[in-house]
């Protein structure tokens, strides 16, 4: 391994106009990062990258490399770009192990940070080494928000999660499991308690229904509750999923390690369109997930999921999706499970007054992240809908500096 990582380290062209972070959305340093670590200096190139993007470790195991970093490396065009994916999960996670935060709290300086995903965590790493006393209300009873109860632990080690907590608890932060803010503690209730600024990152964790007949059955379950915990569900011999990005394929995936004989993705177009990434499909086509293209559910019943083929048309030159008259058909299979995305919920915002939402329910706020109500920021899924870790991170760091302003102000 640490071979391999010195290899491709030592493959890095070092270029003047790094492309690779340009591509990067929190812009990494990546050939500073590497000169540090060939130079024997890994804890202060984790540092660089730490600093950065506190969810450094994180980010070297599920982001879209190819789409970022690695898809703008220059040695890409020859189609053997810098596996800097694994070189920066070789020094993040040295560095998660020898970091040592104290704490450097101004009990004058409180902020309440709601939900702990990669918004929370991000808001609460920065504020507190900028000594703010930092309290993060979680509704689980673990941090992490997706990277915990969604991505499958066979893609993201939950270990690193615990250990991102502990840097947290050594810095003076506090964490409330268990406690949903909206019905019960208020964001009233948080300033009255002198929080100086309330931030809120509670993601997006509605699953759209498909609002087909049949939707409510026993057999039936939405993917981003599947996911939260697949071990106390009964899915039988062979489930079918439906929907093709991401999340369908972390579901086939995971219901394919917990024990289901055959899965199916059903997918009402063909597989050059499916939205999940390409990775993503070969690795679950590895995995023996299997795939049902150009046909559409129309009912969920206790044999399976009726359907009507599918295809793509040319009309006007454009390109259309109609479905075939005469070929109903019922999908057999013991169990279905859909993924269709994921909208927010609206604990928060149904019991307080002044935080405006948009026509899907996120919550709008300025580029900086300042909500309609004073006071209140926001940042990550809830705000933007579904995207990327990386981008939460992004994201997280602009809003960061505007709540240090406001408080520095008041
Ligand atoms: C199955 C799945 C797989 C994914 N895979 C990837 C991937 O491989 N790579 C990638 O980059 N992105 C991936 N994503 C997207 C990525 O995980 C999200 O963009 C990211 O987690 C958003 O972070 P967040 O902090 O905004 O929200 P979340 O991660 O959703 O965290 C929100 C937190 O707030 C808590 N919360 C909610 N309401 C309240 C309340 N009222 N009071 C207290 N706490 C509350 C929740 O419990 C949760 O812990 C995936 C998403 C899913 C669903």
């Amino acid at each position: 391994m640490a071979q391999y990582i010195i290899a491709e380290a030592n493959r890095c062209l070092q270029c003047k106009n790094p492309k690779c972070s340009k591509g990067c959305p929190v812009n990494t340093p990546i050939n500073e990062v590497i000169n540090l670590f060939l130079n024997g200096k890994i804890c202060e190139a984790g540092e660089k990258l730490f600093f950065n993007n506190p969810l450094s470790s994180i980010c070297s195991l599920v982001c879209p490399h190819e789409k970022f970093c690695e898809g703008s490396c220059v040695l890409s065009n020859k189609g053997n770009p810098i596996q800097w994916s694994s070189i920066e999960r070789y020094i993040s996670d040295y560095y998660l192990n020898k970091m040592n935060m104290k704490p450097n709290i101004d009990p004058n300086k409180k902020i309440a940070i709601i939900g702990s995903g990669p918004a929370g965590i991000t808001i609460a790493f920065i504020l507190a080494a900028r000594g703010y006393d930092i309290t993060i209300f979680e509704l689980r009873d673990k941090i992490g928000g997706v990277l915990r109860y969604g991505i499958p632990a066979f893609r993201l080690p939950k270990d690193i999660l615990d250990r991102l907590k502990e840097q947290l608890v050594n810095m003076g932060v506090k964490i409330r499991p268990n406690t949903l803010i909206g019905p019960v503690i208020t964001i009233d209730d948080l300033f009255r308690d002198g929080y100086k600024a309330i931030f809120i990152g509670t993601g997006v964790w509605n699953p759209k229904p498909l609002r087909l007949k049949g939707e409510s059955l026993g057999h039936v379950h939405y993917a981003i509750d599947y996911l939260k915990n697949p071990d106390v569900y009964d899915l039988g011999k062979k489930t079918c999923v439906i929907g093709a990005g991401n999340v369908a394929m972390d579901v086939a995936r995971t219901a394919l390690r917990k024990g289901v004989n055959e899965v199916y993705i059903m997918y009402r177009r063909g597989e050059e369109d499916m939205p999940a990434s390409k990775h993503e499909i070969e690795y679950a086509k590895l995995d023996g997930v299997k795939f049902e293209f150009y046909k559409t559910p129309i009912e969920l019943n206790d044999k399976g999921v009726k359907y009507l083929e599918t295809k793509k048309v040319k009309e006007d030159g454009e390109e259309k999706l109609i479905t075939l008259e005469n070929t109903e058909g019922v999908f057999e299979t013991d169990s279905i499970i859909i993924a269709a995305s994921q909208g927010p919920k609206a604990n928060i915002v149904s019991h307080t007054k002044g935080i405006k939402i948009n026509k899907f329910g996120l919550v709008t706020t300025d580029r900086c992240g300042r909500t309609t109500r004073e006071g209140v920021f926001a940042s990550g899924d809830v705000v933007t809908g579904a995207k990327t870790v990386v981008e939460a991170v992004k994201f997280s760091k602009k809003v960061a500096d505007a709540i240090d302003e406001y408080v520095s102000k008041k």
